[in-house]
């Protein structure tokens, strides 16, 4: 237990090294984009250069009507799929790259332009693309894949439903199969069963990818992807419905819109037959016997779209950061230390507080995304393809996608106002970014949904045989554990003995060790996680002991549950970045890393200061002093916060903002 005897001020040493001994970093800005560029930096340069080809789309995007803008995004999106940067994740056989990591890179990449451009090319490649590549089969892959990849097939991905999103088992639509003539026949029966917001459904797509509850001989057999013809020569096919979803909140390049079926016919062929397929006369096969587990395996092929959002809502963060912190060192209000001239803005020690963390925050989730991206590429390339993996990469996934896109949104509003009134005017890039990525945090799963997968994987312990159990279904199997199996397998108190090794201190190491330990931090955020999750398990436990309904249970404990997938994923994030860190050979630049990665660590807890207080692992003092000490790092990052927005290497063509940055 933490007492209140810790010294007033504590050690803030790094490897032996005194605070005091600082001496400031020169950064390296060309070396610091090449260490985040990574593996794929000349696929992210490719892409730069095109943004920067494409930059009047910025201008275009308020200049022309919705319509015209419709028009011109998907004339882009076309134009960038003939430089391949779009089909780099295809096979090669098909005129794509062949290469996972490399796509994922690229659409991160292409986050720095328009963001209508980057999910009109989410919608064709990644889902409409992605869901023929991992649901279909050959016959399907030599269909549509060469075609598609060019952009001369547009398609969509029609999944959702106006009365479902987040519960895909639970769609409506109903493909119902056809014994005499081999086909199966589509129905949308009610409103709530039509397909909604449907990406390039209202104008371009020709082809949907239909998610509906597949029917043979009178027997549901759960939620298949069949291909279906929606559009000929610009009208809609026989029997198919299409509304267009009209003005958006943001994202207005992009053709959303409604889709319903009139008992619309399509070949035996048209199901994606990867995981089941129908015999013509009609037998249902599957090589997954259960129909839970045999969803969640397909939903899981899908992954990669998630992967992608969160990546491209932190390099929309970037965008907005750089702007902010080019304007901060240029902008002067009041005379503060000086009488001679006002001051600027990013030497007040607010203003630091205010971009700084966001900046190291983004900085950690950066290298966060380079661990999901290439778990991703090991998995999908069958480098490290087993059912434990695909699980590991599912959870990430969803948790990394969850908390990128939530600091988009909230980054992004922080830089606008950072910015006054001048963040207010839309040549400045905050009206465009604040709408388009601010739906990041529903599509491609709502985050609270994510959140609520990655939790159930982290108390199934990613067991292959619970994994494809539902909510009540988890909270059962939780509950049916014995106690000591819980605490055993969410155990706050082996991690404490493992610390121990660790850190200085023994029991006390909480108050002994270095604030600027990563040990520490990581500690910390580790003993947040695990002690949430038995938390979470024992409340799951004690509520099924009296008799309450599972899913009343899991309500009422939701909140904790959402709290434990975040700290867990927050001890995610940062590992990544103090192992990125912990990989830089020693020099200016593993400075810098370690001063933004000191100020991610230390600002995390200081966010949920008031729960380690509360639960005995922060003193009144030492939080005090992880105040003072993220000021401190905030004071040292002050003149280097050009270099490490420039290091992200916005094109300047895409910052517009030209009274705001200058140049
Ligand atoms: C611009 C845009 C483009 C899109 N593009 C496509 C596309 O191309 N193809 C496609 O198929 N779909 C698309 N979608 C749909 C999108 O994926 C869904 O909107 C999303 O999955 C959320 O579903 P929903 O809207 O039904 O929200 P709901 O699932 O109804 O969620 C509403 C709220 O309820 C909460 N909630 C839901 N379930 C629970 C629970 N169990 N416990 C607690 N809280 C809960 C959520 O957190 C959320 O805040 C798009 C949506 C938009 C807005």
């Amino acid at each position: 237990m933490a007492t209140d005897t810790s010294p007033p001020t504590a050690p803030t040493t790094r490897g032996g090294v005194e605070a005091s001994r600082y001496v400031q970093p020169e950064v390296d800005v060309p070396a610091l984009t090449a260490l985040l560029d990574g593996e794929y930096a000349e696929v992210r340069g490719l892409v730069r250069a095109n943004l920067a080809e494409h930059a009047h789309i910025l201008d275009q995007a308020e200049t022309l009507t919705r319509a015209e803008f419709r028009e011109r995004v998907k004339e882009v999106v076309v134009e960038m799929a003939a430089t391949g940067q779009t089909g780099m994740g295809f096979p090669e056989e098909y005129g794509g790259g062949g290469d996972i990591g490399a796509s994922v890179s690229a659409f991160e990449t292409l986050a720095y332009g328009d963001l209508s451009v980057l999910v009109k090319v989410g919608v064709q490649f990644g889902l409409f693309g992605g869901a023929i590549l991992q649901l279909g089969t050959k016959q399907h892959h030599d269909a549509y894949l060469a075609d598609l990849i060019t952009g001369r097939l547009m398609g969509c991905f029609a999944m959702t439903e106006t009365g479902h999103g987040s519960n895909v088992q639970a769609l409506g639509t109903v493909a119902t199969y056809d014994e005499a003539t081999q086909e199966f026949v589509l129905t949308t029966h009610g409103k709530q069963a039509r397909k909604d917001y449907i990406g390039n459904a209202a104008e371009h797509a020709d082809v949907a990818v239909v998610f509906a509850q597949l029917e043979v001989g009178g027997s549901s057999k759960g939620v298949h992807a069949f291909v279906v013809p929606i559009r000929k020569n610009g009208e809609p096919c026989a029997g198919v419905g299409i509304e267009d979803d009209g003005a958006k909140m943001g994202l207005n390049g992009v053709d959303n819109g409604r889709l319903w079926f009139d008992g619309v016919r399509v070949p035996r062929a048209a199901l994606l037959n990867r995981f089941a397929d129908v015999t013509p006369d009609g037998v249902y096969e599957s090589p997954i016997e259960n129909p839970n587990r045999r969803f969640f395996t397909m939903l899981g092929t899908l992954v990669q779209g998630r992967v992608c959002v969160g990546g491209a809502g932190i390099n929309a963060a970037k965008v907005a950061l750089t702007i902010a912190t080019k304007y901060a060192v240029r902008r002067r209000q009041f005379e503060a230390s000086s009488d001679e001239q006002e001051e600027l803005l990013l030497d007040y020690g607010l203003h630091q507080r205010r971009l700084f963390p966001l900046l190291a925050r983004t900085y950690a989730l950066h290298f966060a995304q380079e661990v999901v991206a290439g778990q991703l590429h090991d998995v999908f390339s069958g480098i490290s393809d087993d059912e434990h993996h695909r699980r590991e990469l599912e959870s990430r996934a969803a948790g990394t996608k969850a908390l990128g896109t939530w600091h988009a949104t909230r980054t992004i509003q922080e830089c606008r106002e950072a910015c006054g009134g001048a963040g207010y005017l839309s040549i400045n890039r905050f009206a465009a970014l604040k709408a388009d990525t601010d739906v990041f945090t529903t599509f491609e799963g709502d985050n609270y949904v994510l959140l609520q997968l990655v939790a159930k994987g982290l108390l199934t312990d990613y067991s292959s045989d619970f994994e494809d159990l539902d909510q009540f279904g988890m909270v059962r199997f939780v509950a049916g554990m014995a106690v000591e199996t819980v605490i055993e397998r969410t155990s706050a108190h082996k991690l404490l003995e493992r610390v121990k090794d660790l850190l200085p201190g023994g029991d006390d190491w909480d108050q002994a060790a270095g604030l600027l330990d990563s040990d520490y931090q990581l500690t910390m955020l580790r003993f947040r996680e695990e002690h949430m999750l038995a938390g979470v398990a024992r409340r799951l436990k004690r509520g099924i002991d009296q008799g309450l309904n599972p899913g009343v249970v899991f309500s009422r404990v939701q909140d904790h549950v959402i709290a434990a997938a975040r700290a867990h994923v927050e001890r995610l994030v940062l590992e990544a970045f103090v192992a990125k860190a912990r990989s830089v050979p020693s020099g200016d630049l593993k400075v810098t890393l370690n001063l933004l990665c000191d100020l991610h660590g230390l600002s995390t807890i200081e966010a949920d200061r008031a729960w380690f207080m509360e639960h005995g692992r922060l003193t009144v003092q030492r939080s005090k002093a992880i105040s003072r000490e993220v000021a401190a790092l905030c004071r040292k990052i002050r003149p280097l916060a050009e270099d490490l927005v420039d290091a992200f290497d916005v094109p300047v063509e895409m910052l517009r903002a030209p009274d705001l940055i200058g140049g």
